[in-house]
Order: structure tokens, then sequence, then C-alpha cells
């Protein structure tokens, strides 16, 4: 088998195509290789080979140490260098790289091949002793942090006691001697740790780091980020070792990231951070504040160190003419890292960049205005659930903000909370539904639960590519990084700026579109649904075939999904309108009428009929022209009961019935499982008064509506709970007879429809006969998931829990549609449904309608629709075009 493919000198042996094999970056090397970049030689270990690594007990393959070799000294040959060679040695970086980006949360060892003899020859070949000392020890603690074990404190400890004693303040201060003793200090330090030397043998160096980035695939971090991100484990991690260049030679030499259009704005302008006689991570780590890579993004923000344009102009010329080249070739907005060694510029990476939903639509939709892409490229490249970003609420512009703090818009949108300073104690307060802003210094891959805990970051230090940037960007949770004049206390709990003092628990309110920091909760205002946004969905309607609809029972939410774009109710939960306090002790009059006393029930409903009427008015005068489909009654009786005495005796004086004998009948309503007990369509059998009351109500309202409107809408009369035909015989007769009774009463002639939920595995077995008397079927996903699973929707989130974090499954069932098990069910009801009725119209309207998976898996069953609640309908929208295309 082959497990290595070298790249470097113009030409490799993968591609971009091969990103499964080789990781994202693995392939991009390659491609940039074979494009003609600058690319420093180097070979990546597939994909494949992790699979194997630990499918064999973390051992390798006999024949991969020959190739490891062979491709090392291919190395060796481009850079005129050869590795453990005292007098020429050849350095290596050694990086993970999977199929998807997991920014920071595996390993990487730089500078390797440095050893007590090989160190020598590179300060003679550097000329530059005290550069050659600096790259050994920055070794000797990376490597033994992240293979050997050996934690960093104690290296920085040592450093800090030197710096001490020598009354140094800076690194920059300690000469090539200095760190040759601390160089010492350090192998100490790790002999007595280990009980052994810091390896010599730069062969066991590079099998360390190896077998580390391998290893690192199943970290703590790495298994977070994939569990958040829903990435397989199966697919493993692929190593790059790479010919090391240095950005720290010198003022000639500097470290950057750059992207080919901001990541947060989407404004195509040539956007980055670099740092001059700076190594690999420092401009990610967030440990230096960098400099602007134009001129005018350095005038824009009031800086004075100077930009790259201006500091190395003929490399960023070149810098400027790679980007160009890498963003057409790729059609994607690029996010590029390079190193300039001793004025040679060098490409170490490329990737489509992360950007914010608000990017992403706006480069989507310039890429289609340049001819780069054809809208419907754009609309495949928006991820649908990125845009809830864009549909919450901002900062209102007119509201008073006592402005503390500012720092860079790393990631937009508006939050406010109460200040937290550990990610640990982010997740505890969002457990106790607590709204938090997670504040650090700086962000690492170990506070990433915290992040996604908490409603937005803060940090002090760090630029826009920093981790907490880059993290919060790809989570959609606003963050303010680099708040530099911010000082924090974490041993105090407290943040101080300009005489404030911010304690822990004090709300602040962030503005990630604008860096601001803010005392206080600042209210907000609803988004803006134009411009590039309402572009994309115009061509995402284009492509679709599936309608969306919303979950709506309230005027104010049926209003914002018709301004989100439903186009009509799929779902109304009828009981949801019960809850009102002036109509509940009616709801209770009734249920706690007699079973027997049908006109005690009567007189009840007969006070809720024009309550419902007013209801469905209002939904069809804003539904105008639209479909909407109304679900009577469906919950358990005992959702209703009175609790309280003092709730009891309400409802005694409101129906004349002695609260005692109330008391006795709500006691016969008890259940034991009322999930599965007296709701749905069994209440309708048992008590058909009300599902009467309801449809009168119904039909009434759309005269009444259509008379304001002129525009009538089409009722859909849906049932719950079915699971045999016999039911729905039954209740639809008695509802076509109130039709009946109305249209004498009116003159008018009613057009509805009357259909089920197939939300039990019964329904969908019997699909064909239910069909038979329902006009359309709504799949009920939430039921039909609990019915199918016999786990209870309401206590899973308990267990469930486990199952993912153990990859026992991959999603909870009731957050993505189970394609196996209930969407089968799914599938023979849509079938078996047609074979009846041919043009049965069929939707779901579960939770899973906004989900994207599940609006891609409805669209293969041939849905007619989906329904979701009002914030999810565009996303909805884009899935559903993302699945027809
Ligand atoms: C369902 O069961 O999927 C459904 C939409 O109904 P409810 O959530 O109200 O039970
Ligand atoms: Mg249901």
């Amino acid at each position: 088998t082959k497990w290595v493919y070298s790249f470097g000198d113009g030409k490799a042996e993968g591609s971009a195509e091969d990103r499964n094999l080789l990781g994202g970056k693995g392939a991009n090397l390659a491609e940039m290789s074979n494009l003609g970049l600058p690319v420093p030689p180097g070979f990546t270990i597939t994909t494949e080979l992790c699979t194997w690594y630990y499918d064999n007990g973390r051992k390798y393959p006999d024949e991969l140490s020959d190739q490891v070799d062979d491709a090392l000294e291919q190395i060796g040959k481009l850079v005129g260098a050869t590795f453990g060679d005292t007098a020429n040695p050849l350095l290596v970086s050694v990086r993970s790289g999977a199929r998807a980006s997991m920014p920071g949360m595996m390993d990487t060892v730089l500078n390797l091949g440095l050893n007590d003899e090989t160190v020598g020859a590179m300060a003679k070949l550097s000329g530059d002793e005290r550069f050659a000392m600096d790259s050994y020890r920055r070794f000797i603690q990376m490597y033994s942090d992240v293979v050997l074990g050996v934690d960093h404190y104690h290296f920085e400890e040592i450093l800090e006691v030197y710096k001490e004693e020598n009354d140094y303040t800076l690194d920059t201060d300690l000469s090539a001697d200095d760190w040759k003793e601390i160089i010492q200090h350090y192998k100490a330090a790790v002999e007595r740790e280990l009980e052994q030397p810091f390896p010599q043998d730069v062969k066991d160096q590079l099998w360390g780091a190896i077998s580390a980035v391998f290893g690192s695939w199943r970290n703590d971090r790495a298994n977070t980020y994939r569990r958040l991100h829903n990435i397989p484990e199966s697919w493993g991690t692929a190593v790059n070792v790479q010919a090391m260049v240095f950005g720290n030679m010198g003022d000639t030499s500097a470290t950057g990231v750059a992207f080919t259009r901001d990541p947060s704005t989407g404004v195509k302008e040539f956007y980055g951070e670099f740092l001059i006689n700076a190594q690999g991570e420092d401009v990610v780590a967030g440990i230096r504040t960098p400099q602007n890579l134009t001129k005018a993004s350095r005038e824009a923000a009031g800086a004075t160190a100077p930009s790259m344009e201006e500091a190395m102009p003929e490399v960023f010329g070149q810098l400027v003419d790679i980007y160009k080249k890498l963003e057409g070739h790729y059609r994607d907005m690029q996010d590029i890292e390079f190193t300039v060694q001793q004025g040679k510029l060098w490409m170490l990476q490329t990737r489509n960049g992360k950007r914010t939903a608000k990017a992403a639509l706006k480069i989507a939709c310039d890429m289609v205005d340049e001819g780069l892409i054809s809208s419907e490229e754009a609309v495949k490249r928006v991820d649908p659930a990125s845009l809830d970003q864009l549909l919450h609420p901002t900062l209102d512009p007119d509201a008073e903000r006592n402005v503390i703090a500012s720092g860079l818009p790393a990631s937009p949108g508006a939050a406010s909370g109460a200040v937290v300073f550990t990610a640990e104690h982010a997740v505890e307060c969002m457990q106790e539904g607590k709204k938090v802003i997670l504040v650090r210094i700086e962000t690492s891959p170990e506070d990433i639960h915290g992040m996604h805990a908490a409603q937005g970051i803060l940090t002090t230090r760090g630029g826009m590519t920093s981790h907490a940037a880059v993290v919060a960007r790809g989570m959609g949770r606003p963050c303010v990084s680099g708040a530099g004049t911010i000082r924090v206390d974490y041993a105090a709990k407290t943040f101080t700026v300009g005489g404030v003092t911010i304690s822990e628990g004090d709300i602040i309110t962030i503005d990630g579109g604008n860096g601001q920091v803010m005392q206080g909760e600042v209210p907000t205002l609803q988004p803006e649904l134009s411009g590039d946004f309402g572009k994309l969905m115009e061509w995402a309607d284009k492509a679709r075939r599936m309608k969306v609809r919303t979950n709506a029972e309230t005027p104010a939410d049926a209003e914002t999904a018709r301004k989100f774009g439903a186009e009509g109710i799929g779902l109304c939960r009828t009981e949801h309108m019960f809850f009102e306090a002036e109509r509940i002790v009616a709801v209770r009059e009734m249920i706690l009428a007699d079973e027997h006393d049908k006109s005690a029930r009567k007189a009840a409903l007969d006070k809720i009929l024009p309550m419902q009427r007013q209801d469905f008015t209002d939904l069809f005068e804003i539904m105008s022209g639209l479909p909407v489909t109304i679900r009577l009654l469906d919950p358990p009786l005992h959702e209703f009961l009175p609790q309280s005495d003092e709730e009891m005796e309400e409802v005694a004086a409101a129906s004349g019935v002695d609260a005692a004998k109330l008391k006795q009948r709500a006691h016969e309503l008890h259940e034991f499982n009322p999930m599965l007990g007296h709701r749905g369509c069994r209440l309708g059998i048992s008590y058909p008064e009300i599902y009467e009351m309801q449809a009168r109500a119904i039909f009434e309202a759309s005269i009444a509506a259509a008379e304001k409107t002129g525009s009538p809408v089409t009722p859909e009369i849906m049932i719950p709970l079915v699971a045999m035909k016999q039911e729905l015989d039954t209740l639809k007769a008695r509802i076509v007879a109130i039709a009946g009774d109305v249209e004498k009463e009116t003159g008018k002639k009613l057009s509805y429809l009357v259909g089920t939920m197939i939300e039990l595995p019964r329904a969908a077995l019997q699909a064909n006969n239910i069909a038979e008397t329902a006009e359309f079927f709504s799949f009920g996903t939430n039921d039909l998931t609990q019915t199918t699973y016999g786990i209870s929707r309401d206590d899973a989130a308990m267990f469930l829990k486990t199952y993912t974090e153990q990859g026992l499954i991959e999603q909870d069932p009731f957050v993505s549609l189970d394609p196996d098990g209930v969407g089968e069910l799914v599938k023979i009801g849509a079938e078996r449904g047609r074979s009846t009725r041919a043009d049965i119209k069929l939707g779901i309207c579960g939770e899973h309608g906004g989900d994207p998976a599940s609006v891609a898996f409805c669209e293969t069953v041939g849905l007619d629709y989906v329904s979701c609640s009002p914030y999810r309908v565009p996303i909805a929208r884009l899935a559903a075009a993302q699945a027809a295309l």
C-alpha cells in the first residue's frame, strides 16, 4: 500500500481532489505545488494510515518506514540538506491535517531535527547563533509538551526565573549564551520528569511526532470539536511533514495569515495580519498583536506599525499575485498561511476560508456578479444552519450605550450576559439557563465547550485570526477580541478598564459587529432581510421543489414567519391557544364536567368558541391566500388540570360544581403514561363536542377572514395521533356534518380539507387505508420518533447525551431525523398513502422540518412541503433548494 505522498518543486503525487486521502492541508499543499507556487517540499502520510494505526493497536505497517525514508531523502535533495546531518541538517515541521479543518484541535511540532549537534550546524549556516539556540529551546519545549507529555509550564517557569535572576524583561533581551544555558535547564527538566534524556536521535524524534499527531486525533479537544461539528471519527487525520522555513531569521523574515476577502464582512479586500521576525503559530496564538497586511487597512485601523505592503513591498506584491491566482483557481475565498524567510516568500497553506454567515452571503453574491460562480453554486455554498446568525437581533442603534472598551469586531452579532471568566463556569451557567459572556485574556482550544455555552466571547489579546475569533465565527457566537485596555484579574474574578471594575456576574453587552464592549444590557433590533440575503433566497426559491410552511399559532409568530417567506402554516397547535388566562378556566370547566354530562361540557365549550373563532380569523387574515393547517386538540387532558386548591376553587365558581366533586374527577383523569394515554384523536372520539366546536370555529373564521381580505385560505383540518382508519372515519364524518351546518346557516360554500398526522408506526403502516379518508398527511416526526424508538421525547435527552458521547449515535434523533428507522416509516407512509390517493398532499411538521439534513431526507421521499418554526423558515428554504440541486 502507498501510504506516503510527496510534494514540492512544482509537482506533487496528489492534488486537491485527494482531500479524503490526504486531508485538507495535504491535498491543498499538493495542489499549490502543482500550480507552481513556492511550497516548501514535504510529504503527507494518508488518513488511511490513521485508521490502520487505530485498527492495529497503534502500530504501523512494515512498509511505512521505507516510504517515509524515501520521502525524507527527496525533501533533502530539493532543499540541499540531510535529516540529522551534522554539517547541513534538514529540519521539518510535523502537522495534522484532517478532511475537515479542525483549527488548533490537534498537535503540531516545529523545528524537528534539532539536537545538540545539528543546532551548531544551524548556527553556522544561518550565521546567527542566537536564532539557532532560540529555535532549539522552542523545539525542546514544544516536543516535550506535545510528544513527551511534559507540561509547558515547567519550561515557562524556568524561563521566568532565569529572566528575573538576570534582570531581563523581554525574551529579546536574551543572548545566544543565555539560551544555551536555558537549554541545559530545559533538558534537565525533561530528564527529571521522564527519567530519560531528551531524544537526540532525529529519527526517534520524527516517529514520536508522527505518533503524537495520530494520537491527537482522539484527544479530548478533538473529540469535542468533532461532536460539535458532526465530523465522523472514522475519517482520521493525515500527517504532513514539511521542510522548515523560518520567519524568525531577522527583520527580512516574517510570518502571516491572510484571507483573500474579509472573512467577517465579505468585502472584496485582501485582508490579514503578519508579524516580522516571528515563527509559526505566533500570529494565530494571539501572543503578540500582529501588524496589518495592507497600507489601507493599517490606516483604517489607525495603527502605527508598518503594514507588510510598506515594510516588504516586493514580497507583498508576490503575495498579491499568488492570492489572486489561488482565489481564481479554487473559485472561493481562500485562507492562506505564508512565511517569508530572509526575503523569500513561501506558501504553507491554503484552504477555503471560514467566514461569518454575512460574509458567506456577500461573497457568494459577489462571485456570481463577478462571473466566477453560477447562482446555483452560490445557493449550494451557504450553510443553511449559518443563516441563523443573520436572523438574530443586533443592537438598537438609538439605544444608549455605556461603552467601556473597544476591541476587534471578530464575529458579528450582539450579545448580553453575565460575566464569567472560565469555560467551566460558562458551561455551569448554561446548564442553569443563565446567559453569560465568557471573558478571557485569550482563548485556547481547551475553552471551546465554554465558548459554545456562552452567548458571546470577549478577549483582551489576539487579532482577527486568533483562536477566539476563528472559533467564534465558526460557532456563530458574537466575539470581540483584543480589547487591549481591559485588565483581567482571574484571581479576583474581575476586570477593570478606564476606572470601571466589572465583577463576575455583572451584565455586559458586546457588539461583535463593531468591537464595542458595554456595561449593562443594551436593547436589540430585528435583522435586515433584504440585500444579499434577499438575493440568495430568491435564487434558492427558484431552485427548490418543496414548499416551506411554518409551525405557528400566535399572530406574532405567523407574521414573523410570513416575513421570513413561509408559504402557509403547516401546523397550528390549537392547545397553545387554550392556556391563556381568561380561557383556561373555561377549558378546565369543560374537562372536569361529568363524563356523561354533555350539556355541561357544551356550556363550557360555548364560552371558548368565540375566542377560537377570533384566533383563527387572525391567522387566516395574516396568511391570506395561503394554506393553513389547523390541528385539533392533541395533548393529554391532565396537562390542563388545575394544580392548586385555588385553581380548583376558581373552576368550581365558574361552573357551579362543588370543588370536592371536581377534585374527584381530576383524580379519575390521572394517567400513568399520559403521552401514550388519553390524547389526540382519542379525545375527539370520547368527547366529540370538543372537535365539533373547533371545526365550527375554523369554518366560521374562514368565512369571516375571506370577507375581510377577499383572498380566502383553504383550511386543512388535521386530526392528531390517528392509528387506524376507523378513528379518522368517525371524526371526519362529524367535521363534514358541521361544515354542512355552517354552509346552511351562512349560505356560503366552504372549501377545506380533512387530513391526519402520521405520527404512530401503525398509521404509517396503514397509510393506504387511512389515505382513503385522509386528504392529506403531515408526518409528525416528534411523536413518530418517540414511538418508533420507544423513548420519551421529554426525558430522552438525559440518556441520549451518553449515546452521542459514546458514539452509539451521531445525532439526537429528535434533532435530526433518523433516516434508517423513523425515515423508513415516513417513506412507507408516503408510498402507501399515494397508492390509494395518488394526489395526496404530504408534509412534515415535526421539529425536523427546520433541520437541513432532515429537509434533504424529505426531498428524497418527495414530500410536498416542510413546516418549521418561524426563525428556521429561511434555513429550510435554503436547505430545500440545496436538496433539489
Ligand atoms: C409531532 O409529533 O411531530 C408534532 C408535530 O406534533 P407535536 O409536537 O405537537 O406532538
Ligand atoms: Mg405529535
